[in-house]
């Protein structure tokens, strides 16, 4: 399954200039199409998954909006249709195939419809080759290596071509592709792509390649430019950020490249996602103490309480080395806001195991948890683990890991009741639109009746209620 080439770390200027190139041919070629004389051809994206799809949906929509295509909220209504799809879980690619069952109505209605699927789901070859053989109505299928040669399958496909498959895992760094962020006030920006530490129950490293580092210059570029056009609050993104820049020969690491974006003149707050504990370094908790503009708030997936079970992950760290690093971070920056992963039943977990599990979640206080139960993934070690979990006792031990999970996400967000929190406002409120989503450096969203205009700018609030996954507050 480790197929990956990869030969040279950047694809080639000329290659990109070819695409951009491309991008324009699809502009000509749908600008003399008299559909589209009146209003302009529309691009849906579907995304599933993580923040890295979220970054790449976002560089297809530039490249979408490259070719001429403007956003549709309505797939029903749009010309071409991506799915950016996930493998991260079983879940997650059912509710592709669901979607792109979906979409096939959309076509049955207009053939002229394109619908191109990507993602870390097609990147694996059992998907890839079911798409080729099965899934006859999609257009074409690209890998998360083939994003930046979109405009060539649009056209291709705009052309009447044969459907094409671009699964060659050409893992290579495309810098110079268009992103379009729906918002200017926050910001995703990848800083690595791909991942070396091959946990046993993962997919990331066979369908995202190798980790590879972008140059700190480009990184910085793109800091500013994110920074004047407006953005509050900026997301680094890898699957292993403290191992940012071991393969740039810069002599620049992670504590390093935070240090050098918080130097650049703006009101703006910096995050990251996400840190493997084994290379959790304390350059970089000093970076966070001492920092204003980082936020303080560390994501530290742990995802099991049993050295055992660690082990058999192949974490490469234990539960001492884990607590070392909490409270390191605990006793350097006192309010820390702490989140991490977990997966429960994971192959052998007894429920010795889980209940190390219970413990530490009890020890740490995390502000909040993501848990997960464990999804064999086809070509990992772990899912060929002979000692897998029956699902009554992975549903059992999930439900008690909520049980305690949600009261300490509740007394977390308890002690900022009464105090008042600097919150940049992100959006209006999904579920009360009089009120808008804020933001402080914890992440759970802080309700506020505010005024629209709000949007995009810092304000302190002052916490007068928490809930369990949020809070509410007002303008002080
Ligand atoms: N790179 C990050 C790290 O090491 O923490 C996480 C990346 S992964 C997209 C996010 C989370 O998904 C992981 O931390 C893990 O808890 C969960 N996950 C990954 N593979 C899984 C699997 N096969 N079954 C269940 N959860 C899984
Ligand atoms: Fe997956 Fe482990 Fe890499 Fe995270 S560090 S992406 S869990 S292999």
């Amino acid at each position: 399954m480790d197929s990956c080439i990869q030969n040279e770390k950047y694809v080639e200027d000329a290659e990109i200039e070819r695409q951009l190139s491309f991008a324009l041919e699809v502009k000509r070629h749908l600008s003399s199409d008299s559909r589209f004389s009146d209003s302009a051809p529309k691009y849906y994206i579907q995304t599933l998954g993580c923040q890295q799809n979220e970054a790449d949906s976002e560089r297809i929509a530039g490249l979408c909006r490259l070719m001429g295509y403007e956003e549709t909220e309505d797939p029903a209504s749009a010309n071409i249709i991506f799915v950016n799809t996930c493998a991260i879980r079983e879940h997650a690619e059912i509710r592709a195939i669901s979607f792109i069952g979906e979409y096939k109505h959309i076509k049955d209605n207009d053939p002229s419809v394109i619908i191109g699927v990507g993602g870390c789901m097609v990147t694996q070859d059992h998907r890839s080759d079911k798409f080729k053989n099965s899934i006859p109505y999609v257009n074409f299928v690209f890998d998360t290596g083939s994003i930046h040669k979109i405009p060539e399958l649009v056209l291709s496909s705009l052309q009447g071509q044969k459907r094409k498959f671009l699964t060659e895992k050409d893992f290579r760094i495309a810098e110079g592709i268009p992103s379009y962020r729906k918002n200017a006030h926050t910001a995703w920006l990848s800083i690595m792509y791909g991942c070396n530490n091959f946990c046993s129950y993962c997919i990331v490293p066979y369908v995202r390649g190798r980790e590879r580092s972008r140059r700190s210059a480009d990184v910085i570029e793109e800091a500013k430019k994110l920074i004047d056009s407006g953005a509050k609050d900026i997301t680094l993104l890898g699957q292993n950020v403290n191992s940012y820049g071991k393969d740039t020969g810069e002599g620049v690491d992670f504590a390093d490249l935070m240090r050098m974006i918080c130097r650049i003149d703006g009101n703006f707050r910096l995050r990251f996602m996400t840190s493997h504990p084994k290379d959790a370094s304390d350059k970089l908790i000093e970076a966070m103490a001492e920092e204003e503009k980082i936020a303080k708030h560390f994501h530290l997936p742990v995802q099991s309480g049993s050295d055992a079970i660690l082990k058999k992950m192949n974490r490469h760290y234990d539960i001492e080395k884990y607590m070392s690093v909490i409270e390191k971070l605990k006793a350097s920056v006192p309010d820390v806001s702490i989140t991490s992963d977990i997966i429960v039943a994971f192959p052998g977990e007894t429920e010795e195991d889980f209940e190390k599990t219970l413990s530490l979640v009890e020890e740490v206080r995390f502000d909040a948890l993501f848990s997960f139960i464990y999804s064999p993934r086809i070509g990992t070690p772990a899912a060929d683990m002979s000692d897998q979990i029956p699902k009554e006792v992975s549903r059992e031990r999930f439900a008690r890991l909520m049980d305690i999970v949600n009261p300490i996400s509740l007394e977390r967000n308890t002690r900022f009741v009464g105090r008042t929190l600097r919150a940049l406002a992100e959006e209006q409120g999904k579920n009360d639109p009089r009120q808008i989503t804020f933001r402080a450096d914890s992440p759970r969203p802080i309700h506020v009746y505010a005024d629209k205009n709000m949007i995009g700018n810092f304000a302190d609030i002052k916490i007068t209620k928490a809930e369990t996954f949020s809070m509410n507050g007002e303008i002080v």
